[in-house]
């Protein structure tokens, strides 16, 4: 017998509007969308300013470039910026993971590898172990391996020099870093949410490299939906263009547009069924609320943390939900997007400005 959250859920990960990778990603890997120097990046005016300062000084000293630590939500292009930082800085990249270096063995193995200035790049560095991070600490800032032999009274401690690097870590929850870490890091850089025209230029940009027809006005309706987020951007591109192809004559216009993201169940704000699903158990279930995350989430059946990472980012960009200390409330944007009459008082109610408004 099927579980209720597999009979009537589409399982977050295979979400069209997932700011995660998915399997259809994987298929037709789009490296080459990655813009590969600064210049080419969209948006993110601030880090970039900040970033192409901190590589031009460190270039001109010739050292490397202090430790960085990029936080924000998936999707939003922190591996690709590291790439562009390596390649701005003229030295290599190794890319790896938090989970994936599972022994202390493993990280030796990593930094031991890297030539003068390299950059290491750690995805959710945040779920690195313990043990890994004591590693970490004297190559950070000693740039150096302390490595214990032996065990019991006759263990010695044996310290290796590594090549002088930097570490990029990336992490969509900053809060969960243990503080010694993050205190290593020489700068942080937080990513936002981009904007309806960054999207479109990212949507434009994508659509002349993967050879997509495609209008101003298809790629505005395209970006509308896709959440802020450049992924999603992407992604949504490639799946209109197979209905641009099947019921329009290949080019993706803004009609096109509309009926095939409809077809998607992606609302015109970029809303799906999990996002809706949130949202009308917060108003209908909880009057609104506030509700705490984790009842919530076991109110419809989901992990609080893919609420937490993949919707709640989005929905309080929007102005949807507000969080305050007693829990999660929608506002009165949201009941209105929910085709709900909001009785509350509005006076009250904090958040009202819509991103896109
Ligand atoms: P993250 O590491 O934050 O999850 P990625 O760096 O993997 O995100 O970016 C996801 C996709 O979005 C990449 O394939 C890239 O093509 C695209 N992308 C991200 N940021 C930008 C940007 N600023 N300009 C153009 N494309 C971008």
């Amino acid at each position: 017998m099927l579980e209720s959250s597999e009979m009537n859920f589409e399982r977050p990960q295979n979400r069209t509007v997932s700011p995660e990778v998915i399997p259809n990603d994987a298929e037709e890997p789009d490296l080459n969308l990655r813009p590969k120097t600064l210049s080419e990046y969209i948006g993110q005016d601030k880090v970039k300013e900040n970033m192409s300062v901190y590589i031009e000084a460190a270039k001109k000293r010739g050292e490397p470039l202090d430790h960085v630590l990029l936080y924000g939500p998936p999707g939003l292009g922190k591996t690709t910026l590291s790439a562009i930082i390596a390649h701005e800085m003229g030295v290599n990249i190794r890319i790896t993971s938090g989970p994936a270096i599972e022994k202390p063995g493993d990280l030796a193995a990593l930094l031991t590898n890297l030539s003068e200035n390299d950059v290491l790049f750690i995805d959710e560095i945040h779920r690195l172990s313990r043990a890994i991070e004591e590693v970490l600490y004297p190559a950070l800032e000693d740039y150096a391996l302390d490595i214990i032999i032996g065990k019991g009274p006759s263990a010695r401690s044996l310290r290796i020099d590594l090549p002088k690097f930097t570490l990029i870590g990336a992490t969509t929850r900053a809060g969960q870093l243990t503080s010694p870490l993050r205190d290593r890091f020489g700068m942080l850089q937080r990513l936002e949410l981009y904007t309806c025209e960054q999207l479109c230029d990212i949507i434009m940009r994508s659509a002349v490299i993967l050879g997509i027809a495609c209008d101003k006005a298809g790629a505005m309706e395209l970006a509308r939906r896709a959440r802020g987020t450049p992924r999603i951007a992407n992604r949504l591109l490639k799946r209109v263009r197979d209905f641009a192809e099947v019921i329009g004559n290949g080019r993706i216009t803004e009609d096109i547009a509309k009926i095939a993201l409809d077809r998607m169940e992606i609302d015109s704000l970029g809303l799906d069924n999990l996002d809706k699903r949130m949202l009308d158990m917060l108003i209908r279930g909880y009057n609104g609320g506030p509700v705490g995350l984790e009842t919530l989430a076991s109110a419809i059946g989901e992990e609080s943390v893919t609420l937490e990472d993949v919707c709640e980012p989005f929905l309080m960009q929007l102005g949807f939900i507000a969080r305050t200390p007693r829990g999660r409330c929608a506002t009165a944007l949201a009941y209105r997007h929910m085709g709900y009459e909001y009785t509350k008082d509005e006076k009250t109610d904090a958040s009202q400005q819509t991103f896109f408004e």
